[in-house]
């Protein structure tokens, strides 16, 4: 067992900006991975991020805001968008480009150049050229392991979050509230390790991997999600998951998202027949609509047609910009398929993209529960509402980390962390028998298919309660296993992944109205 004044779960955007700024104000912090340093949905990031563009491209905070909640469908929470648009930009500037050096893409004048993406009514996202999430995740890879006061526990997968009473020895506890004092961790040993804390703060991502067909990472399986619910933390929104419109499809491969971007500078969306069908969806914006409109109209698209994917058409683009220098992953992406982009429209469909919603936090990222701080994708702030505007998470995954670590080290100074003594050890499970590796991934299988189908782009009642039964039946017997089977990544991720479902599907069937990313045909 160890210690620490701030326990940082997740090292993408948000717990990297958390670990920093804790550290920072003098803080000890551990930050823990399951994966590698580096292994994030925010190194996978594309399009860029919403920064602060010189007066004369007319943009405001104002302006962003309105943006903002557009896309949100009536769902955001008024006072955090606010936040985000009045003290994110300036904390893009200054943190991310002024002092880690992020090498933005830069104008004439030496200031980031913003680009335009679709749903934005002004030219503000900064970008270095199409791999902007590597480059933000390399500078804050790099300052986290400058940092003398912040420790890197890598390929350490968070269990469970260390509460009392549920953790502690003393059985008057159950008097006290829920409070959270840290967590516990399966190590590359395979045993489970506990880190006391005086702050946690969850930053451990989204859900993207529990759908059949996504732009996100394998390690996307909504484990802090997952933890934060079994501790009894408010969860909230998890009906409104985001599906962006335009992933390369290629049978049998993984999809690769084609940014956000690309629309923004111009590029079509076309059918099997070369017509533009955005016309009869979204006659006005066109490709500019927002994501959950373009996604439904290219399903319905797909739909009315049998064909298996739409096209993007990325010619527009190329006769106004210098594609290879300013898109030279999606260009390297689509040739490695055997694609090119220059000559031939793109083949593409939807896929699960952003999870907006997560463990409810308030504007400095506390959640309902003592101790318990939430950052990023894993939280819900109100920011996206029913849908996020493109280039908004990677900003408010730093804003809230860099906020949530200012207030946990407040918080936290002099509060007293239960003694290890007064702490329960993890009883390992005695069965014998290891994880059957094919059964694990036909219970994957099983869950990716049945959201897709059940819980995607269009959904009924009779779907999503066909679906909750089947993660009913599946959660009883993964819960069984993981008691009985010794502990690895595998099994915590798909009970995880199960237990993500089921809150989906509750929230989808619990709300019968469409709005945003959620959308009920009945
Ligand atoms: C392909 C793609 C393109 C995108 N493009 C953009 C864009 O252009 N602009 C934008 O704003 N957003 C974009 N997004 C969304 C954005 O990247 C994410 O919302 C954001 O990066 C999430 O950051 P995070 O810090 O919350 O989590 P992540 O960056 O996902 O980091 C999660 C961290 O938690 C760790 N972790 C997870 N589970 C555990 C566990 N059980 N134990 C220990 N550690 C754990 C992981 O190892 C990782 O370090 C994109 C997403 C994808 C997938």
């Amino acid at each position: 067992m160890t210690s620490c004044d701030v326990l940082v779960v997740g090292g993408g955007i948000a717990g990297c900006a958390a670990a920093l700024r804790a550290a920072d104000l003098g803080a000890d912090v551990t930050l823990v991975l399951k994966d590698t340093l580096g292994e994030s949905n925010t190194s996978w990031a594309q399009g860029g991020i919403v920064g602060l563009p010189p007066a004369s491209y007319g943009d405001s905070p104002e302006l962003l805001a309105a943006d903002i909640e557009a896309a949100g469908a009536g769902l955001c929470r008024p006072e955090a968008v606010r936040l985000l648009a009045q003290e994110g930009p300036a904390l893009c500037r200054e943190f991310l480009w002024k002092r880690l050096g992020v090498p933005f893409d830069l104008g004439a004048d030496g200031e980031p150049e913003p680009t335009a993406e679709a749903a934005h009514s002004a030219r503000r996202i900064f970008h270095a050229r199409d791999f902007t999430g590597q480059a933000i995740q390399d500078a804050l890879s790099e300052a986290v392991k400058a940092h003398g006061r912040i420790r890197i526990l890598e390929g350490r997968m968070l269990v469970d979050l260390l509460t009392t009473p549920h953790h502690g020895r003393d059985p008057r506890g159950v008097y006290d509230p829920i409070r959270v004092w840290g967590a516990y961790l399966l190590d590359s040993d395979k045993q489970v390790h506990r880190v006391r804390a005086a702050r946690t703060i969850l930053a451990t991502g989204g859900l993207g991997y529990l759908y059949l067909h996504t732009s996100n990472p394998a390690g996307a399986t909504g484990d802090g999600l997952a933890a934060a619910y079994r501790a009894t933390a408010r969860i909230v929104n998890c009906e409104y998951i985001q599906f962006h419109p335009t992933t390369l499809y290629v049978p049998h491969k993984p999809r690769t998202l084609l940014t956000e971007a690309l629309r923004g500078e111009g590029a079509h969306l076309l059918n099997r027949r070369g017509e533009r069908f955005m016309t009869k969806y979204a006659p006005e914006a066109m490709e500019l609509a927002p994501r959950d409109i373009v996604s439904r109209a290219i399903f319905q698209e797909m739909a009315s047609t049998g064909d298996s994917n739409v096209f993007l058409d990325l010619t527009p683009v190329a006769a106004k910009l210098d594609l290879e220098a300013r898109f030279p992953k999606v260009l390297s992406v689509c040739r490695a398929e055997g694609f090119e982009p220059l000559r031939q429209p793109m083949p593409v469909v939807p896929a699960a993209h952003y999870f907006c919603g997560g463990v409810a936090v308030d504007l400095e990222g506390r959640t309902s529960l003592p101790g318990l701080f939430a950052v990023g994708e894993v939280a819900c702030t109100g920011v996206h509402g029913a849908n996020r505007l493109a280039s908004t998470s990677l900003l408010e995954g730093l804003l809230w980390g860099y906020r949530a670590a200012e207030t946990a080290v407040t918080e936290g100074r002099g509060s007293t962390v239960p003694s290890e003594a007064a702490l329960k050890a993890w009883i390992p499970a005695q069965g014998p028998e290891a994880a059957d590796p094919l059964l694990i991934e036909q219970d994957w299988n099983n869950v990716r298919t049945t959201l897709w189908n059940y819980a995607g782009i269009v959904r009924t009642r009779a779907r999503l309660e066909r679906a909750r039964g089947d993660m009913g039946h599946l959660y009883h017997r993964i819960e069984a296993f993981y008691r009985e089977a010794p502990l690895s990544r595998p099994i915590l991720e798909l009970r995880n992944a199960v237990t993500c479902a089921r809150l989906i599907l509750k929230a989808a069937l619990l709300n019968p109205e469409s709005r945003g990313c959620h959308y009920r045909v009945d």
